[in-house]
């Protein structure tokens, strides 16, 4: 059987053993309701307070400012909605950008459906935000900004620290879609001035169905589920006791190795983006060359199509993404890369790869092998470049 390379970490990553580990007492003996009033309960109380502290420390925050949800997309939903509806006495313009995941901008449209008006920045051709685009931007009736830590897509990391200080020193809220970034870029929530920041489990080797919202203490923000008192009433339901132990397990680990880890994972994909610019014609990065995710790589490849690529290199055990896992299955080019000003038919034509710690050079040798191969092929039986090659 051919060895699985699998390179779509920002799609979902594989549990790590140890966080599997960690929530299997929490199905089986420590099955408790944490509202319980026995000691049976107290156990499942204690671990998620645990972890609840574990993921406080890692971004400077306090446990009470963590809320427990059902993933990023929850934390997305729960962030817009009640941050307009809270606030909506004081305006009700909302400033987001063009390459928010669909999370946010889906919810954005929905907003604008309610009467809210949302602006949408445009991004520099890295995918960067333009601060004076930011600043031209606020009104008096501004509530909230909402700008993606770093992109799904295109790994581009973007200027918090100055957008949050723009926002505090406006009085706007400050949310940030931190899903792809916590974990893999260390987040400290007071020195960058953000209120509120939404994170997944799934993202950074954890459990699928188990995110959070940080809410800045004091905030004054609507609940999201109503019913018991869990999460300081502000999202009832029972715990997800086995998924919040998992995410804190993997928080404690990706923190405990972040240096090592992302420095190797910086490395091996800088070797990656350098051979297949150099080997393959072309070709261009998609995204920031230094200021993105340390395992985030994104190529456009003219006169191909990403699909055929994909399931070209799915036959030799490689995994990838032609966009983001919610675009795949639709044939409209990602909104990331036409808001980076690629054309249509150049945006088709892209790969992307993310890596993580068990992925090795000797992996990526056989990647950059397989990716010339098909490129080549799939150029060949296209009648574009069989033009382009005639008129150069
Ligand atoms: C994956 C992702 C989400 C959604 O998180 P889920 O836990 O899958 O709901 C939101 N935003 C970004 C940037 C993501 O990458």
């Amino acid at each position: 059987m051919k060895k699985l390379i699998y390179l779509d970490n920002a799609a979902t990553t594989k549990t790590a053993p140890q966080v599997v580990e960690a929530m299997i007492p929490y199905f089986t003996e420590h099955f408790g309701n944490p509202s319980s009033v026995y000691s049976l309960a107290a156990e499942s109380r204690k671990a998620v307070t645990e972890a609840r502290e574990t993921i406080a420390k890692a971004l400077g925050a306090a446990t009470e400012e963590i809320y427990f949800t059902a993933g990023g997309s929850e934390a997305d939903n729960w962030a817009l909605k009640a941050a307009a509806e809270s606030y909506s006495s004081k305006g009700k313009h909302i400033i987001t950008t063009k390459i928010e995941h669909h999370a946010i901008l889906h919810t954005c449209e929905w907003l604008e459906k309610k009467g809210f008006e949302v602006t949408y920045l445009n991004v520099d051709e890295n995918g960067v935000v333009k601060l004076e685009e930011l600043r031209r931007a606020v009104r008096p009736d501004t509530i909230l900004i909402s700008v993606m830590y770093a992109n799904n897509e295109i790994g581009t990391l973007q200027p918090i620290r100055e957008i949050g200080e723009l926002a505090r020193e406006r009085g706007i809220l400050f949310h940030t879609d931190a899903v792809q970034a916590f974990g893999h870029v260390p987040i400290q929530v007071e020195e960058l001035h953000i209120d509120m920041l939404s994170a997944s489990g799934h993202k950074l080797n954890g459990p699928k169905g188990i995110g959070f919202l940080y809410i800045r203490k004091g905030l004054k923000l609507r609940s999201l589920i109503h019913g018991g008192a869990q999460e300081r009433k502000r999202r009832a339901g029972t715990e997800n006791v086995p998924g919040i132990v998992g995410f804190g397990k993997a928080v404690e680990r990706a923190f405990a190795s972040m240096e090592e880890r992302t420095s190797q994972e910086r490395e091996l994909r800088d070797y990656l983006i350098d051979r297949v610019l150099k080997e393959i014609p072309y070709t261009r990065l998609n995204g920031h060359r230094t200021s993105r995710l340390p395992n985030n790589a994104n190529f456009s490849f003219q006169f191909i199509e990403g699909e055929s690529l994909l399931i070209m290199l799915d036959m030799e055990g490689i995994c990838g993404s032609s966009g983001s896992a919610c675009t795949s299955g639709s044939l409209d080019p990602s909104h990331v890369l036409l808001a980076v000003g690629l054309p249509h038919e150049i945006a088709h034509g892209s790969l992307r790869l993310t890596l993580n710690e068990e992925i090795t050079r000797e992996d990526l040798d056989f990647v950059v092998e397989q990716l010339k191969r098909i490129v080549e092929h799939l150029r060949s039986m296209s009648p574009l470049y069989e033009d382009f090659m005639r008129r150069r």
